[in-house]
């Protein structure tokens, strides 16, 4: 399991090795297929990881999310073979090229990260799409099991890639769904179509608005550089133990909050309906639910603000959306409550912990000349905790999947 806001943070980090991979453009990924594969590739194609900006754990109760791609991408290089071999390598980890006969397939047979290219081959397959053999090489800049969605952008690049070669004429938002069924169906993971949608519908200097019910989604601008403003993500790299059965715990609250409420999803209770809903729900679940109804206003408050006044105006939503989560959600930890509240006391306009909680990343509002401010008193405020060091790094919104050779 993993990922998604809305999912737990899964239990294992990538080596420390793995977290910042060479930024290759695409005639070098090409390049490095070649070596691997003694061919050129016929193209190849990069989709971004995500951060969400707003909108924690509001997904599977049919409200509102708000994320955008980041300058950090999965890139692959692929070429159609003539048969129904697939061979596959990622520079990641030192792996070796996996070989697998595509006839064999089925979908609980892919194990490892193979799984999330072939899952979504297994899945364009099911549709009808004809892919026979090739050889793939990924190169992803998407530090894994950060909270940044480092499989959706694989599943995405590798999409993109056969949506292309093999003409399958699907849109983006198809894209999504053979994405997000590769995750549920093959990898095993319950996620939504948050990671995807962010992965293949940003625009750069924009966030992505999805709604989670109708599944319908619009661009909102986010130019942070022309506000003089960037986002810091703090990667805290901890991971608690207790993370999946928490998220399971949580969802479990969201949907007797809306079962006693008698609504079909926690989308459908407004915030006026909060003190009665007070009378009518055990203390914890009322908590759980006043996070998701607050949750989902404060996401369409930050689109209103970002349409309006722009991005400096949406720090105190962020703030807000922490302390909701820290406090009646209850899915922060030590290490996200301590980065967040070092980067507001020096000069973050907001920030919060995005993810699933219980680890992984937050993220800081801040202004671009405030960087080594935060950076090193985050550094600092961790060593002092005697915390781990964490992964601190800026992110700006980027564009989606699409061909880059
Ligand atoms: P997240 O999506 O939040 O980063 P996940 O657990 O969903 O975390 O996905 C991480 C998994 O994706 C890794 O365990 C690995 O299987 C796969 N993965 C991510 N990046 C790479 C890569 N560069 N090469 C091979 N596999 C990768
Ligand atoms: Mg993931």
């Amino acid at each position: 399991m993993t990922d998604s806001p809305i999912s737990p943070v899964p239990a294992v980090h990538a080596p420390a090795a793995a977290q910042d991979p060479d930024v290759l453009g695409p005639a070098e990924v090409a390049a490095r297929f070649a070596d691997a594969f003694g061919q050129a590739p016929d193209g190849v194609w990069s989709a971004p990881g995500r951060v969400n900006l707003i909108g924690e754990h509001t997904d599977y109760n049919e409200g509102f999310v708000l994320p955008f791609a980041i300058d950090r991408s999965a890139a692959v290089a692929v070429r159609l073979r003539d048969d129904s071999t697939a061979r596959l390598l990622s520079s990641y980890g030192g792996q070796a090229v996996a070989k697998v006969d595509l006839d064999g397939l089925s979908h609980d047979s892919m194990a490892g990260w193979t799984a999330y290219p072939l899952g979504v081959v297994w899945v364009l397959r099911q549709m009808g799409v004809a892919i026979g053999g090739f050889d793939l090489f990924l190169h992803s800049t998407v530090p894994t099991g950060a909270g940044l969605s480092s499989s959706a952008a694989i599943e995405c690049a590798v999409a993109s890639a056969f949506n292309d070669l093999c003409d399958a004429g699907l849109a983006a938002n198809e894209l999504v769904l053979v994405g997000q069924r590769a995750e549920n169906e093959v990898v095993g993971a319950p996620t939504g179509i948050l990671d995807q949608s962010a992965s293949l519908l940003s625009t750069a200097g924009h966030a992505v608005f999805l709604d989670c019910r109708t599944q319908e989604s619009r661009l909102v601008p986010l130019d942070l550089a022309a506000a003089g403003l960037l986002v810091l993500v703090v990667d805290t790299k901890v991971s608690h133990a207790h993370a999946t059965g928490g998220y399971a715990a949580r969802r479990a609250s969201c949907e007797l909050g809306a079962e006693v409420l008698g609504v079909p999803a926690l989308r459908d209770v407004a915030a006026a309906d909060l003190a009665e809903a007070a009378g009518l729900l055990d203390p914890e679940t009322f908590r759980r639910v006043r996070h998701i109804v607050t949750e989902d206003q404060r996401v369409l408050d930050t689109v209103a603000a970002l349409a309006g006044a722009g991005p400096a105006a949406i720090g105190a939503l962020l703030t807000a959306s922490h302390a909701s989560m820290r406090d009646d959600f209850e899915i922060s930890c030590p290490e996200l409550d301590l980065a967040v509240d070092t980067a507001l006391a020096n000069g973050a306009l907001g920030a919060r912990m995005t993810g699933g909680g219980f680890g992984g990343s937050a993220i800081a509002l801040i202004p671009a000349a405030g960087e080594a401010v935060v950076r090193n008193a985050v550094v600092q405020a961790f060593a002092a905790a005697g915390f781990t060091a964490p992964d601190i790094f800026a992110v700006s919104p980027a564009q989606g999947a699409r061909r880059v050779l």
